[in-house]
């Protein structure tokens, strides 16, 4: 007689068998002759965007100022890649801030949109991991003095003497609170090191900021894996931050999510609103700047959740009461 299975194994072969029903969709998604010939033509693609972004200046959107919210509010801005400023009555939060036109010789297609008011009013900063769109040391000088910043385990070392009133690494499961948030640090699936000789097994993490107005989870960098289920279950996010870019080649799923991805990672955790993010800036992976956003909309039509996917221009501002948006 076959032994009955346990919670805990039937939600592992759950994880599992939906992590191989991804690798099959994305497997199955049509591709041009052309792309489907070989790595190469999705490399030169990757090289003519590049080359193109070379010749042309980011867009650059006026910023606009972000009051703080009344009660029982957090205000939501996307100031571009994966920073993001969450502002709550009392407390202004800024995620992997990246706030320069460069990245290792690539050249911005859209400028971070911050108002320099807010810069200077932001008093705690979240860093997800060390890769060096997400701790950027120069945007970090930029932003140093009296806010505090989070990194994950094995990372103050990198922030320390910037100037910052107080940096403290958190792990997976730890929490630290600030004025109306408290934030608390969740795994993430994603390889965490500064570069190809750094030997110092730096952590990755994502972040929950709850808030009188909603739970917020900035996801960081992250692959889809089984922890999705276990943050929702736990710690109930109303809003996910989820990155839905560099994704092609598909080895680079190991790390990064598509919106594919994306979209099952948002139904595992139970969330109400989706924001994407990580994308449009920089050419992170081979897939053409706007694709990202393009599958990710084409998937929430599919699927009948449009209305919980709340994309955000460069600069533009939700305000979010529980898992209810209005555009401020
Ligand atoms: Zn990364």
């Amino acid at each position: 007689m076959p032994m009955p299975l346990s919670a805990d194994h039937d939600w592992q072969r759950r994880v599992i068998e939906r992590a191989k029903e991804l690798d099959h969709e994305h497997r199955r998604r049509p591709r041009s002759p052309w792309q489907s010939a070989v790595g190469l033509a999705l490399s030169l693609r990757f090289l003519r965007t590049a080359a193109r972004q070379l010749l042309t200046a980011p867009r650059r959107p006026e910023p606009r100022q972000v009051e703080h919210p009344g009660p029982g509010q957090i205000a939501v801005t996307f100031v571009g890649h994966a920073t993001v400023m969450l502002t709550t009555p009392l407390a202004r939060v800024l995620t992997d801030p990246y706030l320069g036109d460069f990245f290792l010789g690539l050249r911005r297609a859209e400028a971070a949109c911050l108002h320099p008011n807010d810069a200077a009013d932001v008093n705690l900063i979240l860093i997800s991991h060390a890769h060096r769109d997400r701790l950027d040391l120069a945007s970090l000088r930029r932003l140093a003095g009296r806010a505090a910043v989070l990194v994950p385990p094995r990372c103050s070392s990198l922030v320390d003497g910037l100037g910052f009133g107080r940096v403290v690494e958190l792990a997976p499961g730890q929490s630290f609170e600030f004025a109306d948030v408290e934030v608390t640090a969740v795994a993430a699936r994603h390889e965490g090191g500064r570069g190809l000789f750094d030997w110092a097994w730096r952590g990755a993490c994502g972040y929950i900021v709850r808030s009188a107005g909603a739970n917020v989870y900035f996801a960081g960098g992250t692959a889809y894996f089984s922890g999705f289920e276990e943050i929702g279950r736990r710690l109930h996010p109303d809003v996910a931050l989820l990155p839905v870019a560099g994704y092609e080649p598909p080895a680079l799923r190991e790390n990064n999510m598509s919106p594919l991805d994306a979209v099952q990672a948002f139904t595992d955790l139970g969330a109400k609103l989706l924001v994407p993010v990580g994308y449009g800036s920089f050419p992170l992976g081979y897939e053409p700047l706007d694709q990202p956003l393009a599958w990710l909309r084409q998937i929430c039509a599919e699927r009948g959740i449009l209305g919980q996917l709340a994309v955000l221009g460069h600069g533009e501002t939700c305000l979010v009461r529980g898992g209810e948006s209005t555009r401020a």
